[in-house]
């Protein structure tokens, strides 16, 4: 199904020689996945090498994947088909600190009710439901153990989401939104290109800012799974109090408050919690792009900031390219000069040892779309958990 879902329509042959399986074991695996509904025929190879051959791919309405999202000023929900293309995308702006996990956790539960119910007869049933924090994450348990901008501690996310959902508990799982954007991430640039990228930090542009970390094609956990908390590197003893606790952490120069409060009044609409982020970043960049001075050197001094931080994640994982997610994505032109000098002055190795710094594509919909599209890797990774002789929805009557 990997082969597939990165080759597209191949034969059997074919499947047999990038697999490196039998073909003998490639039919009986692809009549396997036939009854599950999960592969198609998909018509007969034309030309190039060898006998034609009937095509075998994905049936990408077959199965879905979910993602949820928390995060300090929203909720969001995306729900993709088996090839990963997103059909459901939505967001509900409210402020997560002030309402507390049970409440935040019951308009989760709505957002993806509603999301199920208007993907129902598009795509086929989730196979699994990710639910994305900005934080420390049990992933074994479902539990968020400590999210210092949401004010959350020991929250039991997964049992929470069943129980007013209705969804079956083993099909959610939790983690941690720079851990579920660097993989978003990873698969979009692996779309783009031929070469997989298999050394990549991915920065969260939030509030807080995480780090999510792939060295030699496997993300990086740490010993249980607390890896990549960037955001709370010390910086500076005496700097500001930071959202955990200690001083001079250094989200409190580049996290989103840092951008706000240099480059805004409080009265300011680019300040005001109730209005969508997207559409606030839209406002800092036309001011920006107006050369609005005040706009301009918080982006520098956000800027210059950064590159301290990625040269120190430069010099220690040697990645082929660090991307800037959330808020930093909707402003490179600005934001990556100054980081680049930064990663220039302050790395060892010569031409910063090949890394390239680039906005994400993704934004702000990183790890809901890495959420949904890790709920896949469950169908991936074991095809049984869709069970045999689903209908087939394809030939049934009008
Ligand atoms: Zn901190």
């Amino acid at each position: 199904m990997r082969t597939l879902r990165e080759h597209g329509a191949l034969s059997r042959a074919q499947l047999a020689v990038r697999s490196g399986l039998s073909k003998a074991t490639v039919s009986s695996l692809v009549s396997d996945l036939e009854l599950r509904g999960l592969v198609h025929s998909a018509g007969i190879s034309a030309g190039g090498q060898g006998r034609p051959g009937q095509l075998v791919a994905l049936r990408p309405t077959s199965v879905s994947g979910v993602g949820l999202d928390v995060h300090v000023g929203h909720v969001g929900a995306a729900v993709t088909d088996l090839a990963g293309d997103i059909v459901f995308r939505r967001r509900f702006v409210c402020d997560v600190p002030a309402l507390g996990p049970e409440r935040t956790i019951d308009h989760l539960a709505e957002l993806a009710t509603a999301a199920l119910a208007e993907v129902d007869g598009l795509v086929g049933p989730p196979v699994g439901v990710t639910v994305s924090v900005p934080g420390l994450v049990d992933t074994s348990a479902g539990t968020v153990t400590l999210a210092p901008r949401l004010r959350w501690r020991d929250v039991a996310v997964a049992d929470e989401l069943a129980a007013r959902t209705g969804l079956p508990l083993d099909l959610i799982s939790v983690d941690n939104d720079a851990n579920l954007g660097a993989m978003a991430e990873q698969a979009a640039m692996n779309g783009e290109s031929g070469d997989p990228v298999t050394d990549l930090v991915y920065l969260t542009g939030d509030f807080g800012i995480g780090g999510g970390v792939i060295s030699g094609g496997r993300l990086v956990r740490g010993s249980i799974g607390f890896a990549g908390e960037i955001g709370h590197m010390g910086m500076d003893p005496l700097g500001p109090y930071c959202s955990c606790g200690r001083r001079g952490c250094w989200e409190t120069r580049v996290g989103l408050g840092a951008l706000l409060h240099a480059c805004a009044d409080p009265d300011d609409p680019v300040r005001d919690p109730t209005l969508d982020l997207d559409q606030r970043m839209r406002m800092v960049r036309a001011r920006a792009a107006q050369r609005d001075q005040r706009t301009l050197d918080a982006l520098h001094q956000i800027g210059s900031a950064l590159g301290v931080g990625v040269s120190i994640l430069v010099n220690l994982l040697n990645p082929a390219v660090v991307v800037l997610g959330g808020y930093f994505a909707a402003l490179p032109e600005w934001l990556v000069e100054p980081i680049r000098n930064q990663v220039v002055a302050g790395v060892l190795a010569p031409g910063a040892g090949g890394a390239r710094v680039v906005g994400s594509r993704l934004g702000f919909t990183a790890s809901t779309t890495g959420g949904a599209l890790a709920a896949l890797r469950r169908v991936l990774d074991d095809p049984t958990v869709v069970p045999l002789n689903q209908p087939e929805d394809e030939e049934a009557p009008a």
